[in-house]
């Protein structure tokens, strides 16, 4: 067993609420064969949703109105994952439905329209790497990350996409376990297990005013995304 699935194993038990395991002292460490896989062989969005259920895995939920789980096509060939949910997102229930995501939806159907992509934001899915609003709108905590990713990941094995477009550094931290900011990440294809993955610029930080060039470079990475996957 590789250190990551032996990480991963132990994560899932974690999660369980096992908090100690223990190891013999002669051997290596021994899993047992019959452990349930970290995404269980077909699994689905529902199912995630479901166990999913009312969380109380970490303290996100001790501020939230509703668990943002994710929108859009089940079948969608690309996915794009932010960070969390705001304010707008935390009493809709659904991600991306602030000013942030007025102007994601804007980046995707323009984009699309420009390179004569025939698609628009409901053909796409659309996610976070914690489905609960941080306090004040901070940035998720690593172990807040650690808890939800297991969801992530599960969702993106379900939807299995040609592409993923991570918004901003922390769903670039969270999908490529990268210290590097995404100025220096964006613009090119990384991977998350077999699945490409493009860094760019998340839309709020778009927002800003002074970040013309920023934008540009934003439309650049959606389009080669766009072209990759729907070509
Ligand atoms: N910012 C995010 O990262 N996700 C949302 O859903 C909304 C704003």
């Amino acid at each position: 067993m590789s250190p990551e699935q032996l990480r991963r194993y132990l994560n899932y038990y974690q999660d369980l609420g096992v908090k100690n395991i223990y190891r013999r002292a002669s051997a290596a460490v021994e899993i047992p064969a019959e452990l349930p896989p970290l995404e269980p062989a077909g699994d689905t969005l529902a199912k995630i949703s479901e166990d999913i259920g009312d969380c109380r895995r970490c303290r996100l939920c001790e501020g939230r109105s509703k668990i943002v789980f994710g929108s859009g096509n089940e079948n969608a060939r690309l996915v794009f994952v932010g960070e969390g949910p705001g304010a707008d997102e935390d009493a809709q229930g659904l991600p991306f439905v602030g000013r942030a995501g007025q102007l994601l939806t804007q980046m995707i159907e323009n984009t699309a329209a420009k390179e004569g992509i025939p698609i628009h934001r409901p053909d796409v899915y659309i996610c976070n790497v914690v489905k609960c609003r941080p306090p004040e709108n901070r940035a998720p905590q690593p172990d807040e990350m650690e808890i939800c990713g297991q969801f992530l990941a599960r969702q993106l094995m379900a939807l299995r996409p040609r592409a993923i477009c991570a918004l901003g550094s922390t769903a670039a931290k969270a999908l490529l376990a990268t210290k590097d900011g995404v100025t220096r990440m964006r613009g090119r294809w990384h991977k998350w297990r077999d699945i490409p993955v493009m860094v760019t610029y998340h839309p709020s930080y778009l927002l800003r005013a002074y970040n013309q060039n920023a934008k540009r470079e934003a439309r650049e990475d959606l389009k080669t995304v766009l072209h990759f996957v729907y070509d």
